[in-house]
């Protein structure tokens, strides 16, 4: 310091007195400044003692530094000084904090590098786990147990002082903690900021190092499984040993329910959601997980697994193979297909009505999706009345190839047509062999040559162009030419020698099925082999039933149907689908267990389709098991057919949690009595292609009842779904947005217990809602009362940053718990 004090800027000092200079005086008057070191003077007297810690000499400073606060009796200039020692205080506490972040920084790549070390390890580990037995596995951990025991028993004082606070913040490792969480909480631990009078310890104990901490991280995991093996052998009844346990064969299908697994296995449910957590898999007593999950579950308890697929389960259907010699000839199966307007339905009708005798009982004609009709020569023809390519196909997508004979229809007066085109490429590419009747002969502009000339470009042949595909010239609207077409198809039949075993249990195809008002689920069923009875117990799609009735194609009651006979079934559980395969079974608890299996798996695929199966997910599910929301409405349409369409497709709308309810559903205008009915259960009138008559009208406005027309049913369906959706709940979805771990718990009088926190992810947000896991179970699900930094309230507390907490009316917080900071949204959804 070698300028003069006259540069030095002034401070608030004493006039005269400069800091850091004294005043000589001199013979002659002479005065001189003479600056004085006092840096190290200073240093010496006011620098806090070596021993003092730096996070004192902070919190000293704060006090200190407030006027108000200074205590009595203390100079300016020991105030000075003493600010200065401050100063020098922070300067190094400032230092001291940056050192620690970089030491935090580098603890947390560690912390990293152990973790994915870790989770190597824990992947080495199943692969070994299914290799070894179990029960070698279990020596190999005592003995280790063991020697682990030895070790701490010999291990260094130091070392041992950490492993004590460290046993202390976890007092019982539970057995609900992953591997991985209870690593990182011992990392977590480490990596915090040591606090006064144990950071010299914490310094002589170096650094975690890999091996300590992975060979701390074993012990504790061993003395866990000690411990849930103890518990285990204790609710087992006392002195018997966890080894001598039962070793079981577990079937384990392709998707299984946890509750149903600890049954197969024997154990406590709850044992087993431990061990799904252990996996990283959280799940409840009704969730389903996969057959890989549950294979590894089965093996962590030490017994064996046997896979079972869909054949086993449904091993109680006869799949037998026939013999040839038990086999009889058995009528073909016809779909008539063609162009639009080149009359399949009129063929359809006039094959049924010339061959349905006239006056027999009970001949008048039931629409049930197919009918059987005798040729003049005796031979039984089976047609499906649903024309069209359309659903023949979609039959064949679903497994049900019920067509042995197409009778392709081409108009005389038009000619070979796109949707004739289609018909020739769904017959080619199921393989059925095709009749082709050239219809509206008795048409005056009618050319059959024209019809077969244009056949042949797409390769087919007919007979009289010296071909092999049969043609017959018919009019569905005089009945010239049927006979003849019905002989070539029972010709054709006799070719194919179709042919079915009579004598088996019955097995079929659904045809049609719908929700008939009276009857409740009926489904029209054409056998195709065996013979379907009254009173026989089946399984058809994902539904099952006992037969209560059979009624044939005119609405007679038949005991039995054998193969190529379409039937009514009643007695269903449940409206199959059409294409769905019927099986007769033995029992109706086989028939039920396939019925389930089928209809789980079905969900699990759509699940699957959808979106992971989530916890959200499964609260929704369990919300709609208990209340399902249902959308009435009442359907009134022009023809039997659309009703019966919309119905269907109305029942198909929905899910676990909604679904449309038809009241009721006729033909014909809306009438007063359709509106009082809707009106009693809330429910809106849908009209199809008719209008209310003047009473209804008036009745609706009266009333209040909605009523809607359509005249295009994709219309009505999605209308009707978009009202199903508003009735779904908002899904609630939960965010963690953070967590923080209570380093100390404080008493504040007038606000009670504050923990004192470290946010270690995210943030902490005192708007959110918080719940308190000790040992990883909630303890408490609150919100905060008191967010606070340092002394002030705030709202927000980002990760890395110290904390004070104070839960709403909760106060039992402790030292070591975590707290987990969550926000929720709901979610508007759609069906
Ligand atoms: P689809 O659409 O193929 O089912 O055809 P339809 O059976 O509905 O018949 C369409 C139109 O052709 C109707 O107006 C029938 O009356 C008429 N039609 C059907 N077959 C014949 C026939 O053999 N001769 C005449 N003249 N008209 C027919």
């Amino acid at each position: 310091m070698s300028d003069t004090g006259d540069k030095k800027p002034l401070g608030l000092r004493a006039p005269g007195a400069r800091p850091g200079s004294v005043k000589q005086s001199f013979s002659h008057g002479r005065t001189k400044n003479v600056v004085v070191e006092t840096k190290s003077r200073k240093r010496v007297v006011a620098a806090p003692p070596p021993s003092a810690p730096a996070g004192t000499a902070t919190r000293a400073a704060a006090i200190l530094g407030d006027p108000a606060r200074r205590p009595a009796g203390i100079s300016d200039a020991e105030l000075e000084r003493r600010m200065k020692a401050l100063a020098v205080a922070r300067a190094r506490e400032a230092e001291e904090a940056q050192r620690r972040a970089q030491e935090e920084a580098e603890r947390e790549a560690e912390r990293q590098r152990k973790l994915a070390e870790l989770a190597q390890r824990e992947a080495e580990e199943a692969a070994r786990a299914e290799e070894a037995r179990r029960k070698a596995e279990e020596e190999e951990r005592r003995a280790a147990i063991a020697a682990r025991k030895a070790a701490v028993q010999a291990a260094p004082a130091a070392p041992a002082a950490v492993e004590e606070r460290r046993a202390g913040a976890a007092p019982s490792p539970s057995p609900r903690k992953t591997d991985r969480e209870r690593m990182g909480r011992d990392l977590d631990k480490a990596a915090r900021p040591a606090r006064p009078g144990r950071e010299g310890e914490e310094r002589r104990g170096g650094k975690l190092t890999l091996a300590q901490a992975l060979d701390a991280e074993g012990r504790q995991r061993s003395l866990a499984a000690m411990r849930r093996k103890q518990e285990r052998a204790r609710q087992k009844g006392a002195g018997q040993e966890p080894r001598e346990k039962v070793v079981r064969d577990v079937q384990i299908p392709e998707a299984i329910t946890v509750g149903e697994l600890a049954q197969r296995m024997a154990e406590r449910v709850a044992d087993v959601i431990k061990a799904l957590m252990r996996m990283g898999v959280m799940a409840t007593q009704n969730q389903t997980i996969d057959a890989d999950t549950a294979e590894l579950i089965v093996e962590e308890f030490g017994h064996r697994v046997s896979r079972v697929s869909a054949a086993d389960v449904e091993h109680a259907i006869d799949t037998v193979e026939d013999r040839p010699e038990d086999l009889r000839p058995r009528p073909p199966v016809i779909t008539i297909m063609g162009h639009v307007d080149h009359g399949k339905t009129s063929l359809l009708d006039a094959i049924r009505k010339t061959n349905v005798v006239a006056g027999e009982a009970g001949g008048i004609t039931q629409h049930i999706g197919a009918y059987q009709v005798t040729t003049d020569s005796g031979a039984v023809l089976t047609f499906l009345d649903t024309p069209g390519h359309a659903a023949f196909t979609s039959m064949r997508a679903r497994g049900a190839q019920v067509t042995d004979i197409v009778v392709l229809v081409v108009a005389a007066d038009d000619a070979v047509m796109p949707q004739t085109v289609e018909a020739i490429s769904h017959a080619k590419a199921a393989g059925v062999p095709m009749i082709v009747a050239i219809n509206k002969i008795d048409k005056p502009d009618a050319d059959p040559n024209k019809v077969r000339t244009d056949l042949l470009q797409h390769e087919v042949v007919v007979e009289k162009m010296s071909g092999d595909v049969q043609d017959v010239e018919v009019s569905a609207k005089t009945g010239q030419g049927l006979d003849d077409l019905l002989e070539a198809i029972a010709l054709q039949a006799e070719i194919l020698e179709l042919k079915a075993n009579p004598d088996r249990a019955a097995r079929g195809a659904v045809i049609e099925a719908k929700l008939d008002v009276g009857r409740g689920p009926v489904a029209t069923v054409l056998v195709q082999n065996g013979t379907l009875r009254q009173g026989d117990v089946f399984v058809v799609g994902e539904k099952w039933g006992k037969v209560r009735a059979l009624l044939n194609d005119r609405g007679e009651r038949v005991t039995e149907a054998g193969p190529s006979v379409p039937v009514e079934v009643l007695g269903l559980n449940g409206t199959p689908e059409a294409g769905d395969t019927l099986d007769v079974v033995e029992t109706e608890a086989q028939a039920r267990e396939i019925a389930d299996y089928r209809e789980r798996l079905a969900r699990e695929t759509r699940a699957a389709a959808g979106a992971a199966t989530t916890l959200e997910q499964l609260m929704a599910r369990a919300r709609a098991d208990k209340d399902v929301a249902e959308l009435p409405v009442v359907v009134k349409a022009d023809v039997q057919g659309s009703a019966e369409a919309i119905v269907q497709a109305l029942e198909k709308v929905g899910n676990d949690e909604v679904r449309v309810r038809v009241l009721h559903s006729g033909v014909g205008a809306i009438t007063e009595s359709d509106v009082g009915l809707a009106e009693a259960s809330k429910a809106p009138v849908i009209g199809f292609n008719v209008r209310a008559n003047a009473p209804a009208r008036a009745a609706a406005g009266q009333k209040g009842v909605e009523i809607r027309y359509y005249s295009i049913i994709y219309d009505l369906v999605d209308d009707i779904r978009a009202a199903a959706s508003g009735l779904l709940k908002d899904e609630v979805r939960e965010k963690f947005i953070g967590y923080a771990r209570i380093l100390e718990v404080f008493k504040v009088s007038g606000v009670g217990r504050v923990a004192g926190c470290l946010v270690t992810e995210g943030v902490a947000r005192k708007s959110a809602g918080v719940r308190l896991l000790r040992d990883n179970v909630v303890v408490h699900e609150g919100t905060l009362k008191t967010l606070q930094r340092f002394k002030d309230q705030v709202q927000e507390v980002q990760s890395g940053q110290e904390c004070g907490m104070a839960f709403d009316n909760y106060d039992d917080i402790r030292q070591g718990d975590v707290i987990e900071i969550f926000e929720r949204e709901t979610v508007a959804r759609a069906l």
